[in-house]
């Protein structure tokens, strides 16, 4: 039409000029023929098709070369309805698809320029799909009857095809194919909301890839650019249509899932992708091994809005990745003073360092046939001025963080060494070597050092080394590997199975030993039969390979039963001994004659963890307070209440909106013992935790104002009168020594 108008302008000065006989005569509007002529040669060039429906929307006209190219069915296109031969496409809308091409005609509206994909073409295996743009205005005979469409078309399928690709490229990342950090944004900003109006629930998942750096400094960028690739997939593997994954830049990966707050299927599922991520990657003819930390954050009870969500999922990776790496972590409310409590311990340690303020405990490991002493495992404890004794589960990944490590290492074997000659030749000193420590310069010095000052001999010394020290480079770790030996010490490989466990490491690396660990032995009274046939394999793969094993954590005879039947030679547990100061070791193997008796528990019961802390009670319309002296994941131990009958149900308080429904199990005095109807979860933190909490959406219901869960109680039901007398009394506890 434009192209006809424009045509008509120019003629029409043309004429003004007077004309001359070597011009084409001009075109009347009313010359049918000339201006059939003349849209033929405008269909021949191509720049523009014509068509036509009839009154149904069938196709009764089209321009002969418009399909061409196309691969067409038998019997071409006329004659069928146009809304059957193209499609807007719904996937990539250009903002006004929200309509369907049917609609359209059916409405008779005004089609202008609509982007549509033939359909004929698209549906044709492996054809590129053909994109047009199409123009058509409805059409009423002179009696105001509508005959049709009449309109035009044009091929856009050039530009179209960039410009889905630039906005693919805006929206993905280029390497990996994830969503970018732009389109995460965007998802969760389109989420929360439309969530928040269904009270529905998503959690944000934070990955961040450990070790990653080394990779890439060690094996080059184009290895570690392979390595995301690879991490891509296997996230994609691990949650498939269950979410979207980001790529947010460098290691750092985003995971939205919708519909989700259950923290057991979560924490399942993190420790799913930390194990994926954890396997060997073959790159370049070698393998790369790195490890994974998650955070996880649940919207609405973490975070009601994009910002305050994902700086709680950042808070809990943040967490994740100072518990030790490889570990997930939920938020809660404590995180963000946990993270300024790790600084500050960082400083502490470093002063306990300086000061001589650690110390070592010694535990015994034992030769399972005839109960005798064969070595002992330094471990090393800090009495905090403040917080009393720290766990060194939780600050030797603090020392990690620095070269602090190096010196604490160092500190632990010169004591280690020093203490051991105060005891028979025969027992060896066991040392562990944190992964960081092995990997810096000077560490075979530092260990040539301490041996030649101590006096020991150098087989007494075993070194206890974890998997993670084949992450990175592997020729840098043989060559340690090959100075360790030259000096004599013993190699024993800890927590084996709990890594990634390439057996081709076991082949190649001088280990001398290998420890079991404990996790199998906790699995293997009770109904996973796995960890049992484990315990063997390793025992058997050991044998072959002329190393020792020693199983870790036997802390039952049920346990030691089936662990010596498998083949067991050495036990390192509570039930011979717990670790202990230097003092009485030397007491025990004195008195014992270089023996140690097992002594504990005929079965192996799933640990029921100390605790000591404060909760609420909630009983009818009351609320108390207790002490939870220990939890399991099936009950809880709690005093401080009076008058409880057993088979009262209650409802316990955790704070942060973990209220987990029990019954009382047992009573005496002011203690009590309840189970949980439903069992409490991992944490991730090595604690546990309720698998749901109260949705600040029932909250709100109740007239509380929609917020993310603090650290506070669960108030009870807003508003409602309390007309009853309360049931217990609360009495005072004994503090915890
Ligand atoms: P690990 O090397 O696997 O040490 C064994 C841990 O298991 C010790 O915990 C020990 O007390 C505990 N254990 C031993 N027998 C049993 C048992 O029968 N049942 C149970 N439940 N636990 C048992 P600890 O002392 O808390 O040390 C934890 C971890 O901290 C050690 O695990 C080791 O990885 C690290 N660690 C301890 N001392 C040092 C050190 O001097 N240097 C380095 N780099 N790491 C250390
Ligand atoms: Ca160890
Ligand atoms: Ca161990």
């Amino acid at each position: 039409m434009g192209l006809l108008k424009a045509f008509r302008g120019g003629t029409a000065a043309a004429t003004g000029s007077g004309g001359s006989d070597n011009r084409a005569s001009v075109i009347n509007a009313r010359d049918s023929a000339r201006r059939l002529e003349l849209l033929d040669d405008l269909e021949q060039a191509g720049i523009g098709w014509i068509w036509a429906t009839d009154s149904d929307g069938n196709l009764i006209y089209l321009s002969e070369n418009a399909t061409e190219n196309m691969d067409l069915p038998d019997g071409g296109l006329l004659a069928r309805p146009m809304a059957s031969l193209f499609e807007i496409d719904t996937e990539n809308p250009d903002g006004r698809a929200d309509r369907s091409l049917k609609f359209l005609f059916a409405a008779r509206s005004r089609i202008v320029d609509q982007v549509v994909r033939f359909v004929p073409g698209a549906k044709l295996d492996g054809a590129r799909p053909v994109w047009w743009s199409i123009t058509g205005l409805p059409k009423t005979d002179s009696a105001g009857q509508f005959i049709g469409y009449r309109g035009s078309a044009r091929d856009i399928t050039i530009a179209h095809e960039r410009k889905v690709e630039d906005s693919r490229m805006a929206e993905f990342d280029s390497l990996t194919g994830l969503a970018n950090r732009h389109r995460m944004n965007r998802r969760i900003d389109a989420t929360l909301p439309a969530f928040k109006a269904a009270k529905r629930s998503c959690a944000l998942l934070m990955l961040d890839l450990d070790r990653f750096k080394h990779v890439n400094d060690t094996m080059g960028h184009p290895a570690g650019d392979a390595l995301l690739r690879q991490v891509a997939a296997r996230l994609n593997g691990a949650v498939g249509a269950r979410g979207e994954i980001g790529r947010l830049g460098g290691d750092e990966f985003q995971i939205l899932l919708p519909d989700m707050d259950d923290r057991g299927t979560l924490g399942e599922m993190a420790t799913r992708i930390v194990k994926l991520l954890s396997q060997p990657y073959p790159i370049e003819g070698k393998q790369a091994v790195i490890g994974a930390s998650v955070g996880i954050a649940i919207a609405p009870y973490d975070g009601v809005e994009r910002e305050e969500l994902v700086h709680a999922a950042d808070l809990a990776l943040y967490a994740a990745k100072n518990g030790g790496r490889g570990q997930y972590r939920f938020y809660t409310a404590d995180l963000k003073d946990e993270a300024d409590e790790l600084v500050q311990l960082s400083e502490d340690l470093r002063a306990a360092l300086d000061a001589d303020d650690l110390y070592l405990h010694y535990q015994p490991v034992v030769r399972a046939e005839d109960n005798v002493v064969v070595g002992c495992e330094a471990l090393v404890r800090w009495n905090h001025a403040e917080r009393g004794p720290v766990s060194p589960v939780t600050f030797i990944p603090i020392a990690e963080e620095s070269t602090l490590i190096n010196d604490l290492g160092a500190w632990v074997l010169r004591r280690a060494c020093r203490d051991a000659a105060q005891w028979e030749d025969s027992v060896r000193v066991a040392v562990n070597v944190s992964a960081v420590q092995f990997a810096s310069t000077g560490f075979v010095d530092t260990v040539a050092n301490i041996i030649a000052e101590t006096g020991i001999a150098p087989a007494r010394v075993e070194l206890e080394l974890t998997e993670s020290v084949f992450l990175g480079d592997n020729e840098a770790a043989d060559e340690v590997f090959v100075a360790l030996k030259a000096l004599g010490v013993r190699l024993a490989l800890d927590d084996f199975g709990t890594g990634f466990s390439s057996l081709s490491y076991l082949r190649s690396a001088p280990f001398d030993k290998i420890k079991v660990d404990r996790s199998f032995v906790d699995a293997c009274t009770g109904q996973d039969q796995n960890s049992v046939k484990i315990i063997s394999a390793i025992i058997g793969l050991a044998d072959a390979l002329g190393m020792e094993t020693t199983v870790e954590g036997v802390e039952a005879f049920d346990q030691l039963d089936v662990v010596r039947g498998k083949g067991a030679r050495y036990i390192q547990g509570y039930l011979y001994a717990r670790p202990m100061p230097i003092e009485d070791l030397l007491d025990m193997l004195e008195s014992g004659a270089m023996k140690v008796v097992p002594k504990g528990p005929q079965q192996f019961r799933a640990d029921r963890r100390s605790v000591f802390r404060r909760v609420g009670v909630i009983h009818e319309d009351h609320r108390y307070t207790a002490i939870m002296r220990n939890l399991s994941k099936t009950g809880a131990g709690l005093e401080g209440l009076l008058g409880i009958a057993k088979g009262t149900p209650l409802v316990i308080d955790m704070g942060g909106g973990q209220l987990a429904v029990c019954t009382v199990a047992r009573t005496q005095d002011a203690e009590f013992a309840v189970e949980f109807e439903t069992p409490l979860v991992n944490d991730g933190a090595g604690g546990l935790c309720t698998r749901h909490r109260v949705s600040p959406y029932a909250l709100a219901a109740a007239g509380v104002p929609l917020t993310a869960l603090g650290h506070g109680d669960y108030p009870l039901a807003v508003g409602a009168h309390v007309d009853s007398k309360p049931a217990f009394i609360e009495v005072a506890t004994v503090q915890a020594a």
